[in-house]
């Protein structure tokens, strides 16, 4: 296994490569920011922002989707700095922790109008129990709904402009950025929505669920689309992206972080608002070699603000550990709310394993601690 050598990511991870000196195209792309311009990036937003902006305040500026956590405070904050009158959208996640509720509230009483759309708990369980043992993903409803349900509340409103947060994508401003071909069709959804390979239609006929119970999982058509003009851009090219910093200033507009350092991971700041992320950062773990720890840790090495040595001796220490709790939910407890138990969870688990990563025995089993935490080969490059 092959380990980025100036961060902690593995090569196992998707969409990662590493160039001649071993190092990854996300450490690249975060030092290629130092040549970017970022007053210039700003005026572009502005003139974008300017032009979609409602001509006479009958109708909201843009679509803001929203979590309620630390990102989501940074881009409201941002956006009402510049003069917008947005309308707050939040798909409600699969199971809503209380201190993701408060952040929500939060939200709200920075002054502005805002929809929640919560879908059907009962078809949504039997989606996260069917994709977690099908696909090795809990969270596929709501991987769904984050896309699809701002973008149908731009259709039904009638606002044309939708700003994400933090771009997947580096160099790329957003379809609204480019003067033409800037509709967020089916094929954009789908290059950057993340909906390759299994689909809405797939669950057709599945565990008794037909296309009247996803309404809200289905993107709008192309002719919807374009006769609004719908269209996005991403915050995080116009402005330096910094998780970290977000939190910070989030925190300034009274975002709530965790007592203490949320399971799995080295912060407090980050996906407080269900508590089914625990199992869906561990499957990450069991099918890449790395967890959200490894995320954190070589996003401050990136910045500077943790060796490369530190950072590793920290994940080594959390990534990937069992999710017995998460923000103190028991792991019983987050399983029961779809049916299923403990035994049945960790079966699945062993399925996904990608057992190259992980140390087995003579019998190829793999190798668990009396905690049930498993045991990877290799933490870094040797
Ligand atoms: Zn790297």
């Amino acid at each position: 296994m092959r380990y980025c050598k100036s961060c902690l990511y593995p090569e196992t991870k998707p969409d990662l490569w590493f160039d001649d000196h071993g190092v990854c195209n996300a450490c690249n792309n975060f030092a290629s920011r130092e040549a970017v311009d970022w007053s210039a990036r700003l005026e572009e937003l502005k003139e974008i922002v300017g032009r979609y902006r409602s001509a006479d305040g009958s109708n909201y500026d843009c679509i803001v989707p929203v979590s309620g956590g630390k990102d989501s405070h940074y881009q409201l904050i941002r956006l009402l700095e510049l003069g917008m009158n947005p309308l707050c959208v939040t798909a409600t996640t699969d199971d809503l922790s209380p201190i993701g509720r408060r952040n929500i509230e939060n939200m709200k009483r920075l002054g502005v109008d805002f929809v929640e759309v919560t879908t059907n708990p009962v078809v949504r369980r039997k989606i996260n129990k069917f994709t977690l043992s099908t696909i090795g993903d809990v969270s596929w409803p709501e991987h769904v709904t984050i896309f699809t349900v701002p973008v149908r509340i731009a259709v039904q409103f009638g606002v044309p402009l939708i700003v994400w947060g933090e771009n997947p994508q580096h160099e790329y401003g957003g379809p609204a950025s480019s003067t033409t071909k800037n509709i967020l069709d089916r094929r954009w959804l789908e290059e950057f929505g993340g909906l390759l390979g299994f689909r809405v239609s797939d669950l057709i006929g599945q565990l008794d669920i037909q296309p009247r119970d996803l309404i809200q999982y289905t993107y709008p058509t192309d002719a919807d689309l374009a006769r609004v003009g719908v269209t996005g851009i991403f915050l995080g090219y116009y402005y330096p992206w910094d998780g970290y910093r977000n939190a910070l200033m989030a925190q300034g507009y009274g975002f709530e972080t965790f007592p203490q350092m949320v399971e799995g991971a080295l912060a407090n700041y980050e996906n407080l608002d269900n508590h089914q992320m625990g199992i869906h950062d561990y499957f990450k773990f069991l099918k890449y070699g790395f967890g959200r720890a490894t995320d954190i840790a070589s996003n401050h090495i990136r910045r500077g603000r943790m060796s490369r040595e530190d950072g590793l001796n920290l994940v080594k220490r959390h990534d990937g550990r069992f999710p017995w709790t998460y923000l103190g939910k028991p792991i019983a407890d987050i399983l029961g709310e779809f049916d299923m138990t403990v035994e049945e969870f960790v079966r699945i688990c062993d399925r996904w394993t990608n057992k190259r990563l992980f140390v087995t025995d003579h019998n190829g089993q793999l190798v668990k601690d009396r905690d049930g935490n498993l045991a990877k080969k290799f933490y870094d490059n040797v």
